[in-house]
């Protein structure tokens, strides 16, 4: 099936005598067979992977054993086919190799994180690193393995996540994450960073989007304090790092973040880093950084499947105020295909709406309500500009009165509902639209949130978001008196 498979059973001939001896034992047999698994793979799966992997024979019949559970379903997923093409010709055998998790686990303890007097140099100077809080390790709070959904799409990214979480530094270092938008990137970070906390407290956790590193960086410039960044980033057991598309062509963080990498890795510190994009497809990063990406485990994440676009739909339905039926669930899985985010705000403006109306839900309602969302072909992609302007128009404010620091209401809801535009409607990142609006990311996801809690409980609200969409999302009209 796969050409890998092919090369390397060819190798096995190829470079050999034309035929393996008859007379080899057992333990050459095991030998061959790792010469020519290893010739099969890259270096990387085969460190990582194949290496591991231990012999059991019954007769002729081979165990591999592999150390944990997740090894062993990547080994057979990926792999499986390559080994069983190995083993068939090494051991000149028509049986199918078995699998199984070994039972004596390594006694070595994989942690050496958090318990580990940090080398003197590397002392942290900032009060947030001794005990971390929220604040300092940036994590989402809603972003948690127990909300995140598994499904065929992003099991793998999934159980990589969690190996990582469960024994930081020890295996998989960097974890490369990589997929479209709203797929679910940011959220498992974020849940490497909580799950990895509550087996180890004492773990310095720190989440950042590549912009605010960048920021942060420069920042550190015009202060003069070079060694706080330093040690801000290079004294984490845990550095998670979201979007590293955003380097692409800056060199100078590029030069910076190479030094990062090295001084963790080199103290094997756990990196999980995320990308909307393949390294190989990071096209202006050097190549010592790209091949860096790909010295631990890359996974992507692919756009959720039916099922798992509706499962969900359905964990989302149980926090709803009022019950959603499952055609309407079918419905909305139906309707929006390739992005989480997209798939979770059309839910939330149909329970919304039924709230709000005191209604039951039905399917009737729902397509009226996502009418907008059936009726987009082909538009162009949406600009923040064109959000920030429009909503703007629509409360009889300037595009300056959004974008400067005034707190009188209802110029703050007009900015929160803005910015909620721009998170539904377009796929940049929190520090993206941060940006636009000069504020962080923090007051982006926190004027998000208030936005969906306000369109339960206001009409009016309700109804102008809602309006502001549908007209945003024909073509981005200018919207007023509504
Ligand atoms: P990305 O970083 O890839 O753009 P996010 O992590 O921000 O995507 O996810 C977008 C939204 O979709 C978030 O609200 C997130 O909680 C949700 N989401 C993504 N994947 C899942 C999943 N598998 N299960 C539950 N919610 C998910
Ligand atoms: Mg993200």
């Amino acid at each position: 099936m796969s050409t890998d498979v092919e090369r390397s059973v060819d190798n096995l001939f190829i470079g050999r005598t034309g035929r393996l001896a008859q007379t080899q034992t057992s333990g050459d047999s095991w030998a061959q067979f790792q010469t020519t698994l290893k010739a099969g793979v890259s270096k990387n799966n085969w460190e990582t992977w194949l290496s591991k992997l231990e012999p059991e024979f019954d007769g002729d019949h081979l165990t591999l054993i592999a150390p944990d559970e997740f090894q062993l379903r990547w080994v057979r997923d990926k792999h499986g086919d390559l080994v069983e093409s190995v083993y068939q010709a090494v051991y000149q055998t028509h049986q199918v190799p078995s699998y199984r998790v070994t039972e004596n686990p390594p006694p070595e303890q994989p942690l050496p994180l958090g318990e580990d007097p940090e080398p003197e140099t590397a002392q942290p100077t900032m009060p947030s690193s001794q005990t971390p809080t929220a604040a300092s390790t940036n994590l989402i709070q809603r972003y948690k393995f127990e909300s995140f959904v598994v499904g065929q799409s992003n099991r793998f990214a999934w159980a990589a996540a969690m190996a990582v979480a469960e024994q930081p530094g020890a295996h998989y270092n960097p974890l490369f994450i990589y997929g479209g938008a709203g797929l679910g990137k940011t959220h498992l970070l974020s849940a490497v960073g909580h799950e990895a906390l509550t087996m180890y407290p004492k773990l310095v956790v720190r989440y950042i989007s590549s912009e605010n590193f960048l920021n942060d960086f420069i920042d550190s410039i015009r202060r003069k304090r070079p060694d706080a960044f330093k040690h801000r980033y290079r004294g984490v057991d845990i550095l998670l790092l979201d979007d590293v598309q955003f380097f692409e062509g800056k060199e100078q963080i590029l030069e910076e973040f190479f030094h990062t990498f090295n001084s963790l890795y080199e103290s094997g510190k756990q990196m999980v880093i995320s990308s909307d994009r393949h390294p190989r497809n990071l096209s202006s990063l050097e190549d010592r950084l790209r091949s860096r990406f790909e010295w631990g485990l890359l996974t992507d994440i692919q756009p959720p499947d039916v099922e798992t676009r509706l499962a969900i739909l359905k964990r989302n339905a149980e926090f709803a105020p009022t019950p959603v039926p499952i055609d309407v669930l079918e419905y909305i899985a139906g309707l929006v295909s390739d992005n989480i985010r997209e798939l979770e705000g059309s839910l939330t403006r149909v329970t919304a709406w039924s709230a709000l109306n005191r209604r039951d839900i039905d399917l009737e309602t729902a397509e009226r309500v996502l009418q907008d969302i059936v009726n987009t072909d082909a538009v162009a992609p949406l600009g923040p500009e064109v959000i920030i302007r429009t909503t703007a128009q629509a409360y009889g404010f300037t595009v300056e009165d959004v974008l400067s620091s005034s707190r009188r209401q209802p110029l703050v809801l007009c900015r929160q509902i803005a910015m909620y535009l721009c998170r539904e409607l377009t796929d940049l990142s929190l520090p993206k639209i941060g940006a636009q609006f000069n504020r962080d990311h923090t007051t982006v996801l926190h004027s998000v949130e208030k936005v969906k809690r306000i369109l339960r409980s206001d009409r009016a609200v309700f109804d102008r978001v809602n309006q502001l969409t549908q007209e945003l999302r024909k073509g981005g009209g200018v919207s007023t008196g509504i």
